[in-house]
């Protein structure tokens, strides 16, 4: 393709609302626009990109023997309403009416969809196992879209569903999807890591998660170098510490216990101050709205509440923090003094803070707090669960080394989910003795879109994109220095066309600007291949570079469109 025929806007300031490295290389190298908050346009370049994640996946899975199918986006609600997830979506389902009055909504995942199709037509075991796949737009009215396409509104998933006659069978059918993901994210060239995840209110048997290692990522990974455990945070189990400070042998004694006035001290830090001690010496008390239900929650002060840990704990579907009012309400005190004395809700406790002795929580009371409270003697916890954030150095829960802590991007999801959405549609098969059994399910995501921002998260420098060659737009890019100049267009038209002959993806830039002006976009379009036609097109040399390297090479045609073909494996 010439360059000077493509539309690919690239823009040399960053735009402001872009935070992150694929979101504004994305915008610079004129992959995608915005169209509104998390809904965004590919434009050719990007939609090459997209098109050739979305093949490998495809290959992929074609491989493992899924096969492809596409189903609509507007999907009517019975059968979300039949499986419960009418309400549990709440907010980040998109919904609509037709001119009947008929409910629709905008599909944000196709469980119920493909269970009632596979429901309609199919009643043997002899026609399991079967595994259907789509490459197919998913809407979720996300809370906070950010980062460009990494959490957007409208985005493509690979969505997979397998149906097996029991839970052996589908270990076997989860185990080749295991499989074809970690294909897939080699052949994109990430570096990821595959951890456990939170089965939650989904039910089901087991999950894993893929996640790609990055600062930007908004999942917290824990992982073990000493025996391999990794899981994400909503999972990895933390293990208490025996004492409260692990150390002092006196904290063990029970105190009594005493009202102190702390008018100023509110937060851990001011608290700290005010009593000069460790944040491991105090209990957060935090006030929960858990659907209709208030909820009191103890964590050591030093550490963060999971709110999924709580979500699963309590059995919730909406859980947020309770707002001032309700605080007041519940504790009689304003944000900053709650407490589990005397206070007239359930109060769920952390494991941790079951452990500990004398610690320091709110007074119930604005402007005083209680020093030496001891459970059980001072307060009832209505139940102990873990329900705390593991953290670096935190006991691995394997093998007790320990465990390390990263912030990961969720590429892909597995998921064993068992019977849930065939007892609930009734999806059932007959086996070999005429007996209705349900189908053991599971399910399978890849988002397209982020797995595309994901690789450019792992694969930039200052200058722009560097793209893997499995995915680059084009292979090559063949730049004359001066278009002016007969023999390096006469030299370069050469190159494009053997090159594009040899089934190389190939651009040429013709435009007649500054060679400068021509290497930057080439940088920042992330082309892994750069021939460079010159001075020293007489003598027949020219100048080899990749994309992925600082140095560059002299080289003679033939080496260069070699060197180039073999580089893209041609
Ligand atoms: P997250 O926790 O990041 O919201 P999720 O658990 O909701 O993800 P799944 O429902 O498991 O995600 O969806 C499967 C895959 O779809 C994810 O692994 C991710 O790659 C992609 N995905 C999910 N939500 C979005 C989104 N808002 N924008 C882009 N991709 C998404
Ligand atoms: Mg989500």
């Amino acid at each position: 393709m010439r360059v000077s025929n493509m539309f690919i806007p690239t823009l040399r300031e960053v735009p402001a609302e872009a935070e992150i490295a694929s979101h504004k290389l994305m915008l610079r190298a004129g992959l995608m626009r915005k169209l509104a908050s998390g809904i965004y346009s590919f434009l050719p370049m990007g939609y090459r990109v997209f098109r050739k994640v979305e093949q490998i996946v495809r290959e992929e899975m074609d491989r493992a023997g899924a096969q492809e199918l596409i189903m609509s986006a507007l999907l009517p609600a019975e059968a979300y309403q039949a499986s419960g997830r009418w309400e549990v979506f709440g907010a980040e389902m998109f919904r609509l009416k037709d001119r009947g009055g008929r409910e629709f909504c905008l599909g944000p995942t196709h469980e119920e969809i493909f269970t009632e199709t596979v429901k309609n037509e199919t009643r043997s075991y002899r026609s399991l196992p079967l595994t259907l796949y789509q490459i197919q737009t998913k809407y979720r009215d996300e809370r906070r879209p950010r980062f460009g396409v990494m959490r957007s509104r409208e985005f493509v998933m690979k969505d997979a569903y397998s149906f097996d006659r029991d839970e052996a069978n589908l270990d076997i059918s989860y185990k080749k999807m295991y499989e074809a993901y970690c294909k897939i994210f080699d052949r994109c060239g990430l570096d990821y890591i595959v951890v456990d995840a939170d089965t939650g209110a989904m039910g089901g048997s087991g999950s894993q998660e893929f996640m790609v290692k990055s600062s930007i990522g908004e999942s917290g990974i824990a992982y073990c170098n000493a025996c391999g455990y990794a899981a994400n945070d909503e999972k990895a189990e933390c293990i208490p510490e025996n004492c409260c400070c692990g150390q002092k042998e006196a904290c063990c004694e029970q105190l009594e216990y005493e009202k102190v006035a702390t008018p100023n001290a509110r937060t851990i830090e001011e608290l700290m101050e005010f009593f000069k001690c460790d944040a491991k010496e105090f209990a957060k008390t935090l006030i929960y709205k858990a659907d209709d239900k208030i909820v009191a929650v103890m964590v050591r002060g030093d550490r963060e509440l999971n709110e999924t840990k709580l979500q699963n704990t309590l059995g919730c579907i909406e859980l947020e923090m309770a707002d001032a009012e309700t605080v007041k309400k519940v504790t009689g005190a304003d944000v900053g003094f709650a407490g589990p004395v005397g206070i007239n809700v359930d109060t769920i406790v952390d494991l941790e803070v079951a452990g500990m002795k004398n610690f320091v929580t709110g007074a119930n009371e604005t402007g005083f707090h209680y020093k030496n409270i001891n459970i059980d003697r001072d307060f009832k916890a209505t139940k102990v669960a873990d329900i705390r954030t593991i953290c670096e150095g935190d006991k691995c829960p394997k093998c007790g080394a320990p465990v390390k802590v990263e912030l990961g991007i969720e590429v892909g999801h597995i998921f064993k989910l068992g019977t849930k959405y065939t007892q609930a549609l009734n999806c059932i098969y007959l086996d070999e003795n005429g007996k209705e059994n349900p189908m053991v399910m599971g399910c399978y995501g890849i988002g397209i879109n982020r797995t595309m921002a994901a690789i450019i998260e792992q694969n930039n420098d200052d200058n722009g994109i560097i793209w893997p060659m499995s995915v680059a737009p084009y292979h090559v890019i063949v730049v004359p220095v001066n278009t002016g100049d007969e023999l390096q267009m006469e030299l370069a038209q050469k190159i494009y066309s053997e090159l594009m002959e040899a089934g190389v993806e190939v651009l040429l830039d013709d435009r007649n600007e500054r060679p400068g002006v021509k290497f930057k976009d080439a940088d920042l379009i992330g082309i892994p291949v750069r021939i460079t036609v010159g001075k020293k097109a007489a003598e027949g040399i020219v100048e080899y570079k990749l994309r992925s390297k600082s140095e560059f090479s002299d080289m003679s045609v033939e080496e260069a469109i070699s060197s180039a073909k073999s580089e893209v494996g041609k």
